[in-house]
C-alpha cells in the first residue's frame, strides 16, 4: 500500500473548495478522506470516518471550535463538505467528565450541538474524533488490521507487529465508552501516533491532514507485510471432476440465474468476465470453499449481530442481499446439476 498524496491534487482541491467558501483544513479533510475511502483495503469491510478540528461561524459571525466529522449516510470515496457536518466542539469535549451516556442521549445531544441542524447525523464514533487532542483524525477498518486483531492472539499480534507506535484499544461497542478508553490509551502513551480498536480497526492522528494520511498507509502496510510474511497455504485442493466444464457451458447458467433475479420489466442482462490465475484457482478449487466462502473479516457490526444473536436477542436478523445470494447460490447450483448430468457438446466432441 503506497500513500496516493499529492501536493499539486491537495492545493487543487484547497482552491476549488475556496471558492465556495470552504476552508482550508475542511477542503484538505475532503482530499484525504476520498484517498482513504477509495481504497476497498481500507473501507470495504464497514468503511470509517474521518474528521478534522477547525472553525466555523455560528448565527452571529463568531467562528467557532467544530469537529468536522464524517456524517452518515455519506460515502469516503465521494465525500463533499455536507458530509462533514460542524458540531460544537466544547461540549463534545465536555462529556468526557460524565461517567456514562447512553447511545440515545449521545445521538440527541450531537444533533443538539450541530451548526446546521439541517445536517446529517454525526457519526457514531464522534466524540472518539473529539477526545483526541490531534487536528485530523483517520479511522477505517483496514482488512490487513482486521486480519490481526480477529484473531485470540489479537493483542500479541499488534504488539508484535507495530511495538510502540499505537495504542490498543479492548473490544467495546462504539460509543461513549469506546470514546472514553481510546482517550485514555492516547493519554497514556502520547507519542503513539495511532490505535488500533481489538476486533474494529485503525485510527491514526496528526497535526496535519497528509501526515494522519500517510500513517494510516504505513501502519496498514506494516500489517500487510507481516501477513505476508505468515502466510500459510492452507487450502485443501477438492478432487475435481473430469473433464471440467468450459466457461461457454457456465456462463449461460450463471447469467440465468442472475437474469432470474430481475424485477418484472427490468431487462438488463449480465455480461461476465472470466478470471483464472493461480491464487483464483487455487482458492475456487478448495475442498471447503463453500466454508469459507462465504466469511469475510469480521467487524464490530457483524460482532454484535452475532452476539445478539447468540444471546437469543434479535429473533430475526435480516441483512440485506442474504435472502438474495441465497437464491443465487440455489440457481446456480440448480444449474450446476443439469451441467453435471449432461455435460457439455463441446466436451462430448473434444
Ligand atoms: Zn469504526
Amino acid at each position: 500500500m503506497h500513500s496516493r498524496w499529492s501536493d499539486a491534487e491537495a492545493e487543487r482541491t484547497i482552491a476549488r473548495y475556496a471558492q465556495i467558501g470552504i476552508n482550508a483544513d475542511v477542503a484538505v479533510r475532503i482530499y484525504t478522506t476520498r484517498l482513504l475511502g477509495s481504497d476497498p483495503l481500507l473501507v470495504l469491510h464497514g468503511g470509517g470516518n474521518t474528521s478534522v478540528k477547525t472553525q466555523a461561524q455560528d448565527l452571529f459571525g463568531t467562528l467557532q471550535p467544530v469537529l468536522c466529522i464524517k456524517g452518515s449516510g455519506w460515502d469516503m470515496g465521494s465525500i463533499e463538505p455536507g458530509g462533514l457536518p460542524a458540531v460544537l466542539l466544547e461540549p463534545l469535549r465536555r462529556t468526557q467528565q460524565l461517567a456514562a451516556l447512553s447511545d440515545a442521549e449521545m445521538v440527541h445531544f450531537l444533533r443538539s450541538n450541530l451548526i446546521d441542524a439541517n445536517a446529517p447525523n454525526p457519526s457514531v464514533e464522534t466524540l472518539l474524533h473529539a477526545f483526541l487532542p490531534h487536528k485530523f483524525v483517520d479511522h477505517t477498518h483496514a482488512s490487513a488490521v482486521l486480519s490481526l486483531v480477529d484473531q485470540a492472539d489479537g493483542r500479541a499480534r499488534v504488539a508484535e507487529t507495530f511495538a510502540g507506535d499505537v495504542g490498543f484499544v479492548p473490544y467495546v461497542i462504539p460509543g461513549f465508552r469506546l470514546a472514553k478508553l481510546a482517550a485514555a490509551v492516547v493519554a497514556q502513551s502520547p507519542g503513539i501516533v495511532g490505535l488500533i480498536l481489538d476486533k474494529h480497526g485503525i485510527f491514526t492522528f496528526a497535526e496535519t491532514a497528509r501526515e494522519a494520511y500517510e500513517r494510516m498507509i504505513a501502519l496498514v502496510s506494516r500489517a500487510e507485510a507481516v501477513l505476508a510474511a505468515k502466510r500459510v497455504r492452507s487450502l485443501v485442493p477438492a478432487v475435481l471432476p473430469q473433464p471440467l466444464a468450459t466457461p461457454e457451458a457456465i456462463a449461460p447458467i450463471v447469467r440465468g440465474a442472475c437474469a432470474g433475479l430481475a424485477p418484472p420489466g427490468d431487462d438488463r442482462r449480465v455480461v461476465l468476465t472470466f478470471r483464472s490465475s493461480p491464487l483464483i484457482l487455487a482458492y475456487v478449487s478448495g475442498a471447503e470453499l463453500a466454508q469459507y466462502s462465504q466469511r469475510g473479516v469480521v467487524n464490530q457490526e457483524q460482532a454484535a449481530i452475532a452476539a445478539a444473536a447468540a444471546r437469543g436477542r434479535a429473533r430475526c436478523i435480516q441483512v440485506s442481499g442474504a435472502c438474495r445470494r441465497r437464491r443465487i447460490r440455489r440457481a446456480l447450483r440448480r444449474g450446476l446439476r443439469a451441467l453435471q448430468r449432461a455435460p457439455c457438446r463441446e466436451q462430448d466432441q473434444a
